[in-house]
């Protein structure tokens, strides 16, 4: 049986669910149980937690050596606190449920960490968030553990979270599926970028159970369930070409990105973390256009501190030999990050969103700006704002940025005082007015996958409406026409990071409007550089003309295709 969904990230994968139930959890706090008996829970889960972390201290130490793994030590020496148990003892002794007990301790002590000065106290926070999460979910029954597979799985889930999705190994993960989503939600882009094969927007899946054999065809978007043996033998070949196909791809390493005809296209990378740096490397990105720095806050408990950032962005710049493109952090829409408390909004992707949240809360932008000003002197470093809507807010911003520049000469600190600035064009009132603000900036980079959601008022992570979701929009495509030949006028840097930058039907018409620079996952580096060899920017220029003279989404797709037949 078949059942479709939306493909959002490439490959074949070819295994047994797992389905992972969410653990959206109420905690009751009276126990009906005897003392004795909730004391014995509480015990058993300490047991049971225990073996769990010195297990994966075990594995860790063979995986990331033995200093890595010595944060589950850590771990262990804390679930073995008589500080923390005795409390938790306390509470169940007055009758309290022993979740409830774990909870209340365990976020006093969150509390009391994260709110002091010192960093290392700081981190202390996550891992006691880390520990007692363990031990509310053994105590619940339930397995949130997404990270520590014995055999590789298909994750079956409602939903992925950003946070969710970036501990998952590709090695385990043949490939996700997930009930809600949209091809540009960001765990759809980070299963890209992670090479893991993805199906998202399925809808109903509750028919799936955890063992059960799939097939998840990442391009098309279909599942089939419980497949006959020759549709498993057809995947096998399927999977195995897509190999293949991956390997000649190889022979571009090296080569400079450029069309016959000589156009010379700069083809940087999408990524989230200074982890994503060997896959850059490995594939050959000639620099990066996005670092998206919110990944850096999602991965931590609380606020990173200014010197924790300085040394995550240092060792991108550090590393790689092009130019690195890091974006401030865009929090709000979909990604939430917990210790930012953001006011509950009716629309959220149209509220307190990315710039707009740093530019309110100085506290919030100052240290991340002094950080980028540090690692500028360390490499090509460039800043880029998100979010942007209007000429005030890049006024706001330079005047924020001064601010940081003033900091740091005080405090003798040094950074690049040419450090180059941009913005995204995501927002239709930026790109209408790329014109003025390309006197303002050194660069533009157009970001599709919220340009397309607010040209088209339609939200991005919404399956019931995916299908008025496209980036063939000819209004999409005018204003990236527009931006494109704005930015060519001043001779600033216009280049593209939303998801629509590795489209090969797409790319004739983004080269041939003036784009100089793609940045895409680094999976789609290779693939990238080999179509555009095949392009002529002559001709690219000829249909970016013609497609201003279409009328629907549906109408520029027949023309692309046809421009890809005739190649
Ligand atoms: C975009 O909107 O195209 C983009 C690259 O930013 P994000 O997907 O992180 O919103
Ligand atoms: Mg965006």
């Amino acid at each position: 049986m078949n059942i479709q969904g939306i493909g959002a990230s490439s490959g074949i994968g070819l295994g047994q669910a797992f389905v992972y139930e969410s653990s959206d959890i109420e905690i009751i706090e009276d126990s009906l149980l005897s003392l004795e008996e909730e004391m014995c829970l509480f015990t058993k889960a300490i047991e049971s937690a225990s073996d769990d972390i010195k297990n994966l201290y075990e594995r860790a130490k063979i995986r990331l050596g033995e200093k890595d793994a010595g944060v589950f030590q850590a771990h262990l020496m804390f679930l073995e606190d008589p500080e923390f148990t005795s409390g938790i003892e306390a509470l169940i002794e007055s009758g309290k449920t022993s979740t409830f007990a774990v909870k209340n301790v365990s976020d006093m002590l969150i509390a009391m960490f994260s709110s002091m000065d010192d960093d290392y106290m700081k981190e202390r926070a996550s891992d006691i968030k880390d520990v007692s999460d363990r031990l509310i979910n053994i105590l619940l029954g339930v397995n949130a553990s997404l990270d520590s597979f014995e055999s590789p799985v298909i994750i079956v889930a409602e939903d992925l979270t950003p946070s969710m999705t970036v501990t998952l190994d590709p090695k385990m993960v043949l490939a996700f599926i997930t009930r809600v989503g949209g091809k540009t939600s960001h765990s759809a882009i980070m299963a890209r970028n992670m090479g893991i094969p993805a199906v998202v927007g399925l809808g109903d899946i509750s028919d799936i159970e955890s063992g059960s054999v799939l097939i998840v065809n990442g391009d098309t978007g279909q599942v089939t369930l419980s497949p006959t043996s020759s549709e498993l033998d057809d995947a096998e070949t399927l999977r195995k070409d897509y190999l293949i196909k991956q390997n000649m791809l190889q022979a571009f390493v090296g080569k400079e990105t450029m069309t016959q005809d000589k156009k010379r296209i700069e083809l940087v990378c999408n990524i989230g973390s200074d982890k994503d740096i060997p896959l850059v490397q490995s594939n050959d990105g000639e620099g990066v256009g996005l670092f998206r720095s919110e990944f850096l806050y999602m991965d931590q408990e609380s606020m990173p501190s200014e010197e924790t950032q300085f040394k995550a962005y240092k060792a991108v710049v550090e590393s790689i030999s092009g130019p690195v493109i890091i974006r401030t952090l865009d929090v709000g829409g979909d990604k939430d990050i917990p210790y930012i408390k953001l006011d509950e909004e009716m629309n959220p992707f149209l509220g307190v969103r990315a710039v707009r949240l740093c530019l309110k809360d100085s506290q919030l932008f100052q240290p991340q700006l002094c950080a980028l000003l540090r690692a500028s002197v360390y490499g090509h470093l460039k800043i880029m704002f998100p979010m942007v809507s209007s000429l005030e807010e890049v006024h706001l911003i330079k005047a924020e940025l001064e601010k940081a520049k003033e900091t740091l000469r005080k405090r003798g600190d040094s950074y690049d005082s040419n450090v180059e600035i941009g913005i995204m064009i995501e927002i239709p009132s930026a790109a209408l007015m790329a014109d003025m603000f390309a006197k303002e900036v050194d660069f533009f980079s157009i970001g599709t996958n919220d340009l397309v959601q607010y040209t088209t008022a339609t939200d991005r992570i919404n399956q019931n409406v995916s299908h008025l979701y496209s980036h063939y929009h000819p209004a999409v495509l005018r204003l990236i026409k527009f931006v494109a030949e704005a930015g060519g006028r001043e001779n600033i840097m216009v280049g593209m990071c939303g998801e629509a930058a590795s489209d090969p039907l797409l790319i004739p018409f983004l080269i041939g409007a003036g784009l100089n620079e793609l940045s895409v996952s680094p999976y789609k580096v290779l693939a990238t550089r080999s179509h555009i060899s095949t392009l002529t920017y002559e001709k690219c220029k000829e249909y970016s003309k013609e497609i201003m003279n279409l009328s629907t989404a549906s109408q520029v797709r027949d023309y692309l295709e046809t421009v890809a037949l005739n190649q």
